[in-house]
């Protein structure tokens, strides 16, 4: 049997090999501001007890103290392929950022 290819309804890969917390894998709402985003995988710190204790700019546990984007064209988990129709593939593609926003939540106030 030949399956054609498809924009899957997919959006996110849940994977049982990520950590706990911090690691998401999603087609949806990338950091790295693109029209329509590839595949990418997003790890962030969120405050502890401690690191409000320690940092002092930090203002609730769960607030995210940096996050790292990077595009991926498979999991790097498990090895499986993400589902991207050729198209969907930009030129620049495997674009990462990484924001700090330690700092900014302070001059939030
Ligand atoms: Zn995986």
């Amino acid at each position: 049997m030949e399956h054609p290819p498809q924009r899957s309804a997919e959006t996110k890969h849940e994977c049982p090999q990520f950590p706990a917390t911090g690691v998401s894998l999603s087609l949806t709402h990338s950091k790295l501001l693109r029209e329509r985003p590839p595949w990418h995988l997003e790890i962030q710190r969120e405050a502890t007890e401690s690191d409000l204790e320690e940092n002092h700019q930090l203002e609730a546990v769960g607030d995210t103290i940096w996050s790292t984007v990077l595009e991926v064209s498979h999991c790097p988990y498990c090895g499986q392929g993400l589902p991207l129709l050729p198209g969907e593939r930009p030129a620049d593609f495997g674009r990462f950022t990484h924001i700090d926003t330690s700092g900014w939540l302070s001059r939030r106030v």
